[in-house]
């Protein structure tokens, strides 16, 4: 089964302002692969820059993130 923001557990969604921003960003955290780390989301709104990367040294050395395939973010192995 993939793995994306469909099927991982989320734990925050919230809206955060970076230092001097006018437009809030989409900040949501689930819970990676391994269950020891985090997952980060962001979106900057009205920008349509968004990324994910891992707080958990155990899954980012084993995946990639994919974007474009129909949701937020889908891990690939490395
Ligand atoms: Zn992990």
């Amino acid at each position: 089964m993939n793995i994306n923001d469909k099927t991982a557990k989320k734990i925050l969604e919230t809206d955060i302002y970076p230092d001097g921003a006018n437009s809030p960003t989409e900040h949501i955290e689930y819970v990676c692969p391994c269950g020891k780390g985090k997952i980060i989301y962001e979106n900057v709104r009205g920008f349509n820059d968004r990324y994910a990367f891992f707080k958990c040294k155990t899954c980012e050395k084993k995946y990639d993130f994919r974007y474009g395939c129909g949701c937020f973010w889908e891990l690939e192995e490395k």
